[in-house]
């Protein structure tokens, strides 16, 4: 199969993390007869200094004309000051908008060969932790109307929530049919206590649970999520929650895997094509140290042979070959311990790919 990437690489370990991703995704094509075309695109503070914007119009159409997106991260201190209509950010807002990437799917996994590093003690950890947050992604909070006026002498913000029905019941068939090809069980997230949106949300789950009757369904507290995800987060296998929670939840998760460095994400749109990118942002501190931990690009690109290029063979291959590097020791500085063997973030990506 031939398939066009467009490759961002962005700032910071961008370009170190993402060229480990594409050693690795070459490694695939030559193993399965694949032909994997990269166009790279300027984005965030690298775009800003060439073009004077985070990502220009050429650089949006690219993505869009791609298979798939795959993104390193953006920002760093030396664009901290920039007007906020051109922050690295707002590229990475404008590209999920303008590819109308709705669902964010998180995978938190702890990886059984770092089970330490994990902040839970061991008897919480249990079997492991290994769920998926599906966040939705352009809607709700983030994108409701903001005010700011002064009312009877004060200053007076309001930010509006708004969910409608076709936006949750797309978000809630991403989480079902997740579930189907995971552990079968759907926990939806809300404050349906007290919210309105969050009682539209409930509702149109429920209807939606009635279609995926081999899906085990609960709805559960936002509040209540923050804790069982401490408590005993192995009970959850898809979590589906609204943007603001599920921003908030996703990065609680995360932590207990122990490691930014090591996990991916995927948005997805209504279409195959996805943008691909680990959780964490552009490490300012290591970058160009070739300190950095690749892993979570890598899983990024696995992910996109699953979710856009639907090559789960492959997929499964670089989430072996992921678990067997590090069974055979080796770790980036933000994993390794006294007897292990520490590699840098080139030796890293290099070893995944020789294990293909
Ligand atoms: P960060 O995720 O970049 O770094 C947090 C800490 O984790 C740092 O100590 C860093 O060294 C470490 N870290 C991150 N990724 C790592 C990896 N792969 N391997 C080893 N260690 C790793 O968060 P931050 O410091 O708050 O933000 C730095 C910049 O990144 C800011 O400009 C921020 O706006 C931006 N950012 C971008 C994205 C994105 O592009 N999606 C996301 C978050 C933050």
């Amino acid at each position: 199969m031939r398939k066009n990437i467009a490759v961002l690489k962005g700032d910071g370990i961008g370009p170190e993390i993402v060229d480990q991703a594409i050693l690795v995704l070459d490694a695939i094509a030559k193993k399965y007869g694949h032909e994997f075309v990269y166009t790279e695109v300027d984005i965030g503070g690298c775009s800003i200094d060439k073009h004077g914007v985070p990502i220009t119009e050429e650089g949006m159409a690219m993505c869009k004309a791609s298979d798939s997106v795959l993104l390193g991260a953006v920002g760093g201190p030396k664009w901290d000051g920039v007007d906020p209509s051109i922050r690295p950010e707002k590229a990475l807002l404008a590209v999920r908008k303008e590819l109308g990437l709705f669902a964010n799917l998180r995978p938190t996994k702890l990886f059984a060969q770092l089970a330490d590093a994990s902040p839970l003690k061991d008897s919480v950890v249990g079997d492991g932790i290994d769920l998926m947050i599906v966040r939705e992604l352009t809607g709700g909070i983030y994108f409701g109307k903001r005010r700011t006026e002064v009312v009877e002498g004060e200053k007076v913000a309001t930010d509006e929530m708004t969910y409608s029905e076709h936006e949750v019941e797309r978000i809630g068939r991403v989480a079902f049919e997740t579930a189907r090809k995971r552990g079968k069980r759907v926990a939806s997230v809300d404050k349906a206590n007290v919210l309105d949106s969050s009682r539209l949300w409930r509702a149109v789950m429920h209807r939606l649970a009635e279609e995926y009757p081999d899906v085990a369904y609960s709805d559960i507290l936002v509040d209540n999520t923050a804790m069982q995800l401490i408590k005993n987060p192995g009970q959850f296998d898809v979590i589906v929650t609204e943007n603001m929670f599920g921003d908030i939840l996703s990065d609680e998760a995360s932590m207990l895997t122990g490691s930014i460095g090591m996990m991916p994400s995927a948005s997805l749109s209504s279409t195959t094509l996805g943008m691909y990118e680990p959780i964490h942002g552009s490490a300012p501190d290591i970058a160009g140290m070739d300190l950095a931990n690749p892993i979570g690009t890598i899983m990024s690109a696995a992910m996109m042979l699953r979710y856009s290029f639907d090559m789960i063979e492959e997929a499964d291959a670089i989430e072996a070959a992921v678990n067997k590097v590090l069974d055979d020791g080796y770790r980036t500085a933000d994993i390794w311990k006294e007897g292990f063997r520490k590699v840098g973030c080139a030796e890293m990506g290099a070893a995944v790919a020789a294990r293909l």
